[in-house]
């Protein structure tokens, strides 16, 4: 490995309800080093800020670096953020309100923080990383445990007026449909994530329908991951196709209302189902998709599988570390 000279480091931070992810970037946004732990939420603001604290030294220690070569460590949050300030406002899966995340990193790590919304610094990375921020308008769509958006307009990424702007999971497509979490009816998230998907195949296999699943998992589909209906589709079971097969279908529903309303130049799909699934899920998303748009809007629209995966989030928060320290 080439030396580091110091201070051409950046550390992305990305982290949720379960897991905290960091990694280190050099200045090519090659990534150097990267670390994984529990976020264990229920301890509190407190314990979880030290835990992000132990796993940015732990991704640094692992490029045989340490904290003094780093310039900036960008994070992104699951919730609203306010930018500025550094403090996440409200995250639901985490329970914090007004938690005053940069101040106290900064603390913790000596060295400078920047906090965004999660989604957002997945938006850009892949935008900055991925498409080389050559496109001007661009719509980023996350589907794991939950849905989140991202959107770039005129090569900005665009917050609106109170910071919230990109909920696409909570878009409507089924207003007849289960509900979500955010109280409405038939969002878009209710429907197509991760936890929407397996919510449908264990209530079906509670009613005693039979899929290879429970072969590979046992009855209770406790460990039930991705992954898993990738293989169970692979191997032939009708059911987990169809499932897979109509999420698909209301995400193609949800990319032809946003290039309806935003015209982008791109839609880029990410976050772990698509990870797992782009090949059985992405044909049919397009075509749902190009089925709905309006003549001539969807011209030379391209719809794409983020390359990315899991790792947008870490890539993009170190994105805007750099972006923030240059
Ligand atoms: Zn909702």
């Amino acid at each position: 490995m080439a030396e580091q000279s110091k201070g051409d480091l950046v550390v992305g931070v990305d982290f949720g309800g379960t897991k905290i992810l960091a990694g280190v970037f050099d200045n090519a946004m090659e990534c150097l080093g990267n670390a994984k732990i529990s976020t264990k939420a229920p301890r509190g603001s407190d314990a979880v800020i030290e835990r992000i604290a132990r796993c940015v030294q732990d991704a640094v220690d692992e490029a045989d670096l340490n904290l003094k070569q780093v310039r900036g460590i960008g994070l992104g949050a699951p919730g609203a953020v306010d930018g500025k300030s550094g403090t996440v406002i409200f995250a639901p899966n985490l329970d914090w309100r007004d938690v005053p995340l940069k101040k106290e990193l900064e603390k913790h790590l000596g060295a400078s923080v920047f906090v965004e919304n999660d989604c957002n610094v997945a938006m850009l990375g892949v935008y900055v990383v991925e498409l080389k921020s050559k496109p001007k308008d661009v719509v980023g769509i996350f589907i794991g445990t939950g849905i989140g958006g991202g959107l770039v307009i005129n090569g900005e990424l665009y917050r609106g007026f109170n910071h919230t702007a990109g909920e696409i999971g909570h878009m409507v497509v089924d207003v007849d449909g289960p509900k979500c979490g955010c109280g409405n009816k038939g969002c878009f998230e209710a429907l197509a994530s991760r936890t929407a998907i397996f919510q449908q195949i264990k209530t079906a296999v509670k009613d005693g329908q039979k899929t290879i699943l429970t072969d590979m998992l046992g009855d209770d589909l406790e460990d039930l991951r991705s992954g898993d209906l990738r293989k169970a589709i692979r191997r032939g079971d009708k059911f987990v196709d169809h499932v897979v097969e109509e999420a698909a279908e209301y995400t193609g529903i949800a990319v032809a209302n946003l290039i309806n309303i935003l015209n982008p130049e791109a839609v880029v799909l990410g976050g772990g189902v698509i990870e797992a699934l782009a090949d059985e899920m992405l044909g049919i998303i397009t075509e749902v998709a190009r089925d709905h748009i309006l003549a001539g809007t969807s011209k030379d629209v391209e719809i794409i599988a983020s390359k990315l995966g899991d790792n947008a989030g870490i890539t993009g928060s170190a994105v805007l570390a750099k972006q923030e320290t240059k």
